[in-house]
């Protein structure tokens, strides 16, 4: 394993993090752990969103599925994420175009639409009540930003034909949201708002019912590939599969160095404020909507179904959380909500999500029979859960889309494992400080 455990070092070992959303839910769902050593078709390391809606896809289709989680369902970052379903990759539809040309960011584009289609075609057939409410605004902090914005939005609609997204002018988004700190936006009909963990529970559930295999507890420590992968759980039992996915995105330490070389964990922070009451929620923030602003390191909020402010915000780059999370988020959105200075913060958490060099995720053929896709870079709620679906498609026979993902250039992190983490920091203190003369 790494040398710094990111499944231990931050969290009370196999518990689910304390936040707003474990509060939320009415029951935990507990599986148990593996005391046997297990044959199956197809072995899944992690059961978050990527890992689970790959094995209730291969379930579905009459595979054998056994899904291993070192904690719990929904431990990473799908269990405690801001639950915003967006539109579209990190990049715009524009520098993806220049990049790539306009036949692939089409594709690009009918993936990321796909993703969110998947998201809700899940909750609705597995009856997930996951709070879903729809409208993402993405509020721009600066003019420059906010014409670069707009012309996104006239792409969109002309050359892709999504009319589901409408330019707010800066009075327009002031109507919406009260601050001072941004200049212009755009509603985004066709993205919404959910409770994760709620959605994760849900698609473990329905793997369950589909007869796929979960044990939870189980931190797989070794990997021997072959025509048959044997791997290893620190309990000492083992499994033996045809298939093996690699579904542990931020945590997966050094478990498999071709991904961590390339997929890199930073840890991002979020409160939820007391219960506001209907009113006062609505007077700095209306029609629940969910916002993401366009900051290199974004705040994220949006309401809470008992009428709290859920506000994320912050990044750091070293492997432990800040030990006064709610001090450090709350700064952040006391820029955005001075008003919000006397309200009690209940929740406070952080997680851990991976990062790629270009900010595209990274699908990658490991071995033959070995697959993995992570490093959604912040944008992996709808994406992880295609993702999953994506592979599972490529081992049913049909790669074409996962062959085009498989084809986006993504380098490794220059340096090696030692020297990986610190250039991370260094870029990303350089990006985050740029911010601040924005
Ligand atoms: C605070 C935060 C806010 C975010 N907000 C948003 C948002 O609003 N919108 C958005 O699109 N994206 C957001 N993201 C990103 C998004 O949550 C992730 O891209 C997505 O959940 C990734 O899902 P996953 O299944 O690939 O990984 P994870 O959910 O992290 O699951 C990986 C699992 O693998 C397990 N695992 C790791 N190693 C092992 C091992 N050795 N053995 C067994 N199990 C192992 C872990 O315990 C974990 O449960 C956010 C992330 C964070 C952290």
């Amino acid at each position: 394993m790494s040398k710094i455990d990111l499944l231990q070092i931050n969290d009370p070992k196999g518990e689910l993090p304390d936040s707003f959303y474990k509060y939320s839910i009415k029951k935990e769902i507990k599986y148990p752990t593996l005391s046997k050593n297990y044959k199956s078709q197809i072995c899944i390391i992690g059961a978050g969103f990527t890992g689970l809606s790959a094995g209730l896809c291969l379930a579905e289709s009459g595979f054998e599925v056994i899904i291993l989680e070192a904690n719990r369902v929904g431990f990473g970052a799908s269990g405690r994420n801001g639950g915003q379903v967006g539109s579209g990759q990190r990049w715009d539809q524009e520098k993806i175009e220049k990049h790539f040309g306009f036949k692939k960011a089409k594709i690009f584009w009918e993936i990321s639409q796909d993703a969110k289609k998947e998201v809700i075609s899940r909750m609705k057939l597995h009856n997930i009540d996951c709070d879903f409410s729809p409208g993402i605004i993405n509020a721009t902090i600066n003019r420059k930003d906010t014409n670069n914005l707009f012309d996104e939005v006239n792409n969109l609609k002309k050359k892709y034909q999504y009319t589901k997204i409408q330019k707010l002018s800066s009075s327009e988004l002031s109507t919406i949201i009260d601050t001072e700190l941004y200049y212009g936006g755009c509603l985004d009909f066709g993205a919404g708002h959910m409770n994760p963990l709620k959605f994760v529970q849900g698609l473990g559930t329905a793997a369950k019912k589909n007869n796929v295999q979960i044990f939870e507890k189980c931190c797989v420590e070794k990997i021997d590939y072959g025509k048959k992968n044997t791997i290893s759980i620190s309990n000492g039992y083992t499994v033996v599969s045809d298939y093996l996915i690699i579904a542990c995105n931020g945590y997966l330490g050094n478990l498999e160095p071709n991904i961590s070389s390339r997929v890199m964990p930073i840890n991002n922070f979020i409160l939820t404020t007391e219960v506001l009451g209907n009113n006062l929620l609505n007077s700095f923030l209306n029609n629940n909507y969910a916002v993401a602003d366009n900051k290199f390191v974004p705040n994220y909020f949006r309401p809470s179904p008992d009428n709290r402010l859920i506000f994320g915000g912050g990044e750091n780059y070293t492997y432990r959380f800040p030990k006064d999370i709610k001090t450090f988020v709350r700064k952040k959105m006391l820029k955005v909500y001075p008003q919000l200075e006397n309200t009690r913060i209940d929740f406070a958490w952080g997680g851990t999500l991976a990062v790629t060099r270009n900010r595209l995720p990274y699908f990658a053929k490991i071995q033959p029979n070995v697959f993995s896709a992570s490093g959604y870079s912040g944008h992996g709620v709808a994406l992880s859960v295609l993702a999953g679906k994506i592979i599972a498609e490529l081992i049913e026979g049909d790669s074409k889309r996962f062959n085009f993902m498989n084809n986006i250039p993504i380098k490794p992190f220059p340096g090696n494992s030692n020297f990986q983490w610190p250039l991370l920091v260094l870029g990303m203190l350089w990006y985050s400080l740029r911010d601040r003369f924005k």
